[in-house]
């Protein structure tokens, strides 16, 4: 293991070099993100010990939005285990847009991957709950039990996306005539809504990472919160489609699982050793923070992780 003054210098230098990167555009298409001041940025290292380093806007509380599909994915398995989650929703890279609707023509209606939005809405479809706020409240608490207890949802953000996710919608349903989905299609896509629409730190967010890194013990809390028989499966879908459709060319450079977020955050985590996070709203393309990536990359790389290494 490293030394913590190490990897202080890697969090400093990464934020130093391209906290401030140019290009992107903050997500529009929801309007609250559109808002949100674009020089922002943050970056952090939570340990398998459970130490953090950070740089940066670290109090600064955004939109987890897709990094969330990680965490219903984590209770989803919790609750049918892996086989299940594997035949339910599928396991492997769409190569598409995260809210493709052709993807899922492809295949016959299913959704793949449990970290496309089709796949995330069926994930949250899957929760054992006896209604509506029971499915919505543990998968709250499956993003604190990662996360920290601090994580809650933002009333405005979500007013903000369940007014827009008409598409969404159109998804829940299209799973739904497919026999992809569990539930009632409109309770998964409200309930699939709000857990974008939480707000967390990115020091909580490598928090989320760290706890991924040791099999489910989260190490700041030190609760075990999944069992490490479900990790490995979280982070091989993380490789396959945590950056979107670059999922391919993050693993190919920087060689780590990954998680995006169109709120500007990103994870990653370098199993048994420790989860690493940045945040800055402004995107590229598919949906990837510019700054984020080239941040977390730049730590991996100074630190030396990549899985593929020998
Ligand atoms: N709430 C967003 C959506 O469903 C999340 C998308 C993302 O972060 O990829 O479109």
């Amino acid at each position: 293991m490293l030394d913590l003054n190490t990897i202080q210098s890697a969090v400093d230098t990464a934020h130093r070099d391209f906290g401030q990167a140019p290009g992107g555009a903050n997500a529009d298409y929801i309007p609250f993100l559109a808002n949100i001041p674009s020089d922002l940025s943050a970056v952090a290292v939570v340990t398998a010990q459970g130490d953090i380093l950070s740089a940066g806007d670290i109090h600064y509380r955004f939109a987890i939005e897709s990094i969330s599909k990680v965490c219903t994915l984590a209770l989803a398995l919790e609750d049918w285990g892996a086989e299940a989650v594997q035949q339910k929703i599928g396991a492997d890279a769409t190569g598409m847009p995260f809210n493709s609707v052709m993807a899922l023509e492809l295949h016959g209606g299913k959704p793949l991957s449990p970290l496309v939005n089709a796949g995330a809405i069926a994930s949250a479809s899957l929760i054992k709950a006896k209604n509506t706020e029971d499915r919505w409240s543990r998968i709250l608490s499956m993003q604190r039990k990662l996360g920290s207890a601090h994580i809650k949802l933002s009333a405005q953000l979500n007013e903000s996306e369940q007014t827009t996710n008409f598409h969404n919608r159109a998804i829940a349903w299209l799973l739904y005539s497919a026999g992809y989905l569990y539930c009632d299609p409109m309770e998964a896509c409200d309930v699939y809504t709000r857990q974008c629409s939480t707000l967390l730190t990115t020091v909580e967010l490598a928090t989320m990472g760290a706890t991924l890194a040791t099999g489910g013990l989260n190490p700041v809390s030190k609760e075990q919160v999944l069992s490490a028989n479900n990790t490995p499966r979280i982070l091989a879908d993380m490789t396959m489609e945590g950056l979107y459709d670059t999922s391919g060319d993050w693993a190919y450079t920087v060689g780590l699982p990954g998680k995006s977020g169109v709120g500007g955050g990103i994870l990653a985590v370098v199993p048994g050793v420790m989860g690493i996070a940045a945040f800055s709203p402004p995107l590229d393309e598919v949906g990837n923070s510019v700054r984020g990536q080239k941040m977390v990359a730049s730590i991996a790389n100074t630190l030396g992780y990549n899985l593929y290494k020998s």
